[in-house]
């Protein structure tokens, strides 16, 4: 059986970010600022983070109330030991009809084939930077681009379709737009800029860092004809653009310039098995509580409709329009991007 739920908002439920660890190899200043997140930061017990016998049950379900898409992320997802073995029971669920994997790339040598095998289709490579020391300081790690790019090699060796994503930074990142859209488009892999979010309390956002998806396109139009792709399918986050006479594309995530809350059908599971109807949210609905308490399929299925029918989340369109107030916000790390 496979049911439409729809909010308060009339939007239908159909994906689920799921956040399988809280840990991350890197310390991007936009979502783990290094002096926060420190040797002293308290990350999740192993006992706190779901287990994939738990993820699977959760999935099952909300794939029987109409969700197709599942990603997972994180933190870094491949920091998860065994992820392989939770896409294995993941692509099997009836009704999920894609899975993908965000991922900053590290580790993808080690893993890509054993993730293909499992049944992953593609990934979202995360790489802000094609010039080294710049990369290095993005990451708070001292790590240059070489281990991503390996990854990113591994990845389509083991025959996963690759996307790129960049957060453009102004002040920081924005010299490597045009490298990065060289690259992209050289090794046909769609690029989708990032506009920097207010996600979280620790990054110390300002609306005057943001690279808009306007300003972007001022940048690319210098060296590239594009054209306008139409949208695939409802609820579709990029605004799409070819390479004029290829299949290239580059995509924008305009979540700050231009929102797009009306249509959107995300849920979020954090690494702590919380669910959040809403990137911005402060506090999550406790399903580990309920997964582990003695709840049926059915009463667990019956919360979650309750949950997605009251639903009226529309943060980005009410901070364009200037409407949001204080209020508490879950860390990008912990909720999963
Ligand atoms: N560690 C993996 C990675 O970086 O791909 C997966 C998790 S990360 C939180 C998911 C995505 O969120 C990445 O593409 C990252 O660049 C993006 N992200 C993190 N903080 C952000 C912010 N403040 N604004 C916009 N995008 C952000
Ligand atoms: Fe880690 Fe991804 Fe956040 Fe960077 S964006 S700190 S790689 S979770
Ligand atoms: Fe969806 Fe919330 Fe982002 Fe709006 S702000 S698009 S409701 S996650």
């Amino acid at each position: 059986m496979n049911r439409q739920v729809k909010d308060s908002l009339s939007r239908p439920l159909r994906d689920l970010r799921i956040s399988v660890i809280d840990r991350c190899n890197f310390r991007c200043q936009y979502c783990m600022p290094a002096e926060i997140f420190d040797d002293t930061f308290q990350f999740l017990p192993k006992s706190e983070l779901l287990s994939y016998e738990e993820i699977v049950r959760v999935s099952k379900i909300f794939a029987d109330l109409g969700v197709k898409k599942l990603r997972l992320t994180g933190g870094e997802p491949l920091l998860r030991k065994d992820l392989a073995i939770l896409i294995e029971s993941l692509v099997n669920i009836e009704g999920v009809e894609d899975i993908g994997l965000t991922t900053n790339g590290v580790y993808l040598k080690k893993h890509a084939e054993k993730l293909k095998a499992a049944g992953l289709q593609r990934v979202n490579i995360s790489l802000d930077s094609l010039d080294d020391d710049l990369f290095k300081k993005m990451n708070g790690r001292d790590i240059g681009i070489e281990p991503v790019l390996c990854g990113i090699r591994a990845a389509k060796d083991a025959g996963l379709g690759v996307k790129v994503n960049m957060v453009v930074k102004k002040g920081t990142n924005e010299s490597q737009v045009l490298p990065m859209a060289r690259f992209c488009k050289e090794e046909n892999m769609p690029l989708r800029f990032i506009e920097f979010m207010d996600v979280g309390h620790t990054n110390g956002w300002q609306l005057k860092n943001v690279m808009t998806k306007k300003e972007l396109l001022e940048v690319l139009l210098a060296e590239f004809d594009l054209e306008p792709v139409k949208e695939e399918y409802y609820g579709e986050v990029a605004k799409r653009f070819q390479y004029k006479g290829t299949t290239a594309e580059v995509g924008f995530i305009t979540s700050v310039s231009e929102s797009f809350c009306s249509s959107c059908t995300r849920a979020r599971l954090s690494a702590n098995g919380s669910l959040y109807t809403c990137l911005f949210n402060g506090k999550g609905h406790d399903l580990k509580s309920m997964l582990r308490s003695d709840m049926t399929d059915g009463e667990l299925t019956h919360f979650i409709i309750s949950m997605w029918n009251e639903r009226d989340d529309r943060y980005s369109d009410e901070r364009s329009a200037g409407t949001v107030k204080e209020q508490e916000k879950i860390e990008m790390s912990f909720i999963g991007g």
